[in-house]
């Protein structure tokens, strides 16, 4: 059953973890001890972005680790004001800078921003510095499919990532079949849907933990795994930051997943990228 312990291997053949330690609103200092933390608990996959303002205490954090580069798997992200071939490149370079690394394992567009209609040129340069090694693998994130197909037709290319706001709460279950058939992978961010309710106390949820002596946290997280995404969650707490990884020592059966994709409300809890204008 734990098949899902296994990394995917992505659409341009890079294989990552399907789970990672997410570090939004973790500050520099915070993010190299909880990450640090996450390390040392067996997590090797970290996600950042030159948005969250913590690549340096990640990239600390990856330093002091002692663990090889090549066995930690990192994501990062171009925000929308470095939008365009150049600019992007340059905000690459100074995420590197950051982290002191020489490459990324993933890079995503933090949004499509297709006000300023520069999504496809950003992607381009990913391309670029994934053909010098700089970048392992190309990818997005708040993408809709007509963003993606329109990356796809201007440069021929399947972004290999989208992470997308995704939780029980707003399920994504069209996008994420509309990903699996271009070969896509989903991510899922905000996967506890703490922002918009009371998520772990839902019924369906407590249901599940109870049945199979888990907490909500890693029934929610099991269920994006069994729902075929990778996905990141995030805590400052070691023993939060504990509990999300150990997710691989059950399965939820059939009836569970469903009750749980119940919990749909068809409600986003952060903004919609279709109308994302900064
Ligand atoms: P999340 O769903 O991971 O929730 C985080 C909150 O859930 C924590 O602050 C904590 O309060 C709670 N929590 C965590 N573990 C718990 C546990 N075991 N039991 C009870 N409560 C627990 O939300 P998030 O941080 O917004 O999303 C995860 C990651 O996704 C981020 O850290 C970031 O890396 C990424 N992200 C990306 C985007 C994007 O636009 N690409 C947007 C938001 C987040």
């Amino acid at each position: 059953m734990n098949e899902l312990s296994a990394p995917i291997r992505l659409n341009d053949g890079v294989v990552m973890p399907r789970i990672g330690y997410g570090t939004y609103k973790v500050g520099d200092d915070e993010s190299q001890r909880t990450v640090e933390t996450a390390l040392e608990l067996g997590y090797r996959l970290v996600d950042t972005a030159e948005m969250y303002g913590n690549e340096v205490g990640v990239g600390r954090a990856v330093a002091a680790s002692g663990i090889p580069r090549d066995e930690v798997f990192l994501t990062s992200k171009v925000w929308n004001d470095h939008h365009g071939r150049d600019a992007a490149r340059r905000a690459l370079e100074q995420s590197l800078e950051r982290l002191g690394v020489d490459y990324l394992d993933l890079y995503l567009i933090h949004w499509p921003s297709p006000k300023q209609g520069l999504y496809t040129e950003t992607f381009q340069a990913i391309l670029d510095a994934k053909e010098e090694g700089l970048v392992r693998s190309a990818g997005v994130s708040n993408f809709l499919p007509e963003h993606l197909e329109r990356v796809r037709s201007e440069t021929g290319v399947w972004p290999s990532v989208n992470q997308i706001e995704l939780h029980p709460y707003f399920n994504q279950a069209d996008v994420r079949a509309w990903h699996a058939e271009h070969g896509i992978v989903t991510e899922s961010w905000g996967p506890l849907g703490q922002r918009t309710g009371s998520l772990l106390a839902e019924e369906p949820v407590a249901a599940a933990a109870a049945a199979h002596g888990k907490s909500p946290a890693q029934v929610v997280i099991r269920w994006h795994l069994q729902r075929g995404c990778a996905v990141i969650p995030k805590s400052a707490r070691a023993e939060r930051i504990a509990e999300n990884l150990e997710v691989f020592d059950f399965e939820l059966t059939g009836e569970e997943l469903t009750a749980i994709d119940g919990l749909h409300t068809g409600r986003r809890q952060g903004i919609d990228p279709g109308g994302h204008e900064r």
